[in-house]
């Protein structure tokens, strides 16, 4: 089974006043199998923690470390992450001109599986996955996130998420601008691939509202550029209730 270690994990952003820190030592496992949420407030730097996972250029880490069974993914480029297996659903997914849907999903699945899906299999589970999603099949035709509204640029994640069949996912605040019903089919799709035991997912998200859907296994309560506090399902509940203000005003600790 593999496992995502993340171990104080120091992240800067390089401002016009010079680097500024927004991960302050970032400790988290998520083994294969497991769901784990990441709650915090807005800036408290979780969207931070997503793209320095993937290797966004602009995050430097200065500290810490992260590895994939053991292997040094601070070490590796951008496609060697996803290679590893590790997946990133952006919070603002960027378009991609020129390119469409259909085609970004085989080069992705051609580059991360080592080879060219056969044709006609690979047609049927890109149909098939789409249908789940209920997508329109003429979505498969238009650019990358070109014009799509909120809940079709989520969707799309979700659609790469089960066709790239990653080890890890990490899912950037996927259900926000969703309206319910998005939500829900955004949410089945995050269900079907956990069902398969397969993934690791990491659901980054702001409101408890997605977790009526999908249960996680942990709860994570994010401010200031760190995790404060660990439970169950049933921390959801508690920040449901009462906020985050008492983490934000960095009070508690685990
Ligand atoms: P969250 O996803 O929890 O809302 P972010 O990771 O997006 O938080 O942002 C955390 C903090 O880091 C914010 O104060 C934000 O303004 C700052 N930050 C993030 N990325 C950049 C950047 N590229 N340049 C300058 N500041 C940034
Ligand atoms: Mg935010
Ligand atoms: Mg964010």
């Amino acid at each position: 089974m593999a496992t995502l270690e993340i171990n104080d994990l120091h992240v800067t952003v390089e401002t016009e006043n010079g680097p500024r820190e927004i991960l302050s030592g970032v400790d988290l496992t998520i083994k294969q199998g497991e769901t784990h949420a990441i709650m915090g407030p807005n800036g408290s730097g979780k969207s931070t923690l997503a793209y320095s996972l993937a290797g966004h250029p602009k995050y430097t880490v200065t500290q810490g470390t992260v590895t994939l069974d053991g292997e040094d993914v601070l070490a590796m480029t951008v496609d060697e992450r996803a290679r590893a297996g590790l997946f990133l659903a952006m919070q603002y997914p960027v378009e991609i001109p020129g390119v469409s849907v259909s085609n970004f999903l085989r080069t992705s699945a051609t580059a991360i599986r080592g080879e060219a899906p056969k044709l006609r299999t690979w047609v049927k589970e890109v149909k098939t996955a789409m249908t789940e999603l209920q997508m329109d099949p003429a979505f498969a035709e238009r650019n990358v996130n070109e014009g799509f509204s909120g809940g079709e640029k989520k969707r799309h994640e979700i659609l790469q998420m089960e066709l790239l069949k990653p080890k890890i996912a990490v899912l950037d605040e996927t259900d926000s601008g969703l309206d319910v019903d998005a939500l829900r089919v955004v949410s089945e799709g995050v269900n079907r691939v956990r069902a398969t035991g397969e993934v690791g997912t990491l659901l980054i998200t702001h409101y408890t509202r997605i977790l009526r859907y999908i249960t996680p296994d942990y709860v994570h309560v994010f401010a200031a550029g760190k995790i404060v506090k660990s439970g169950g399902p049933e921390l959801a509940d508690e920040l449901e209730n009462e906020g985050y203000e008492k983490y934000a005003k960095g009070g508690a600790s685990a």
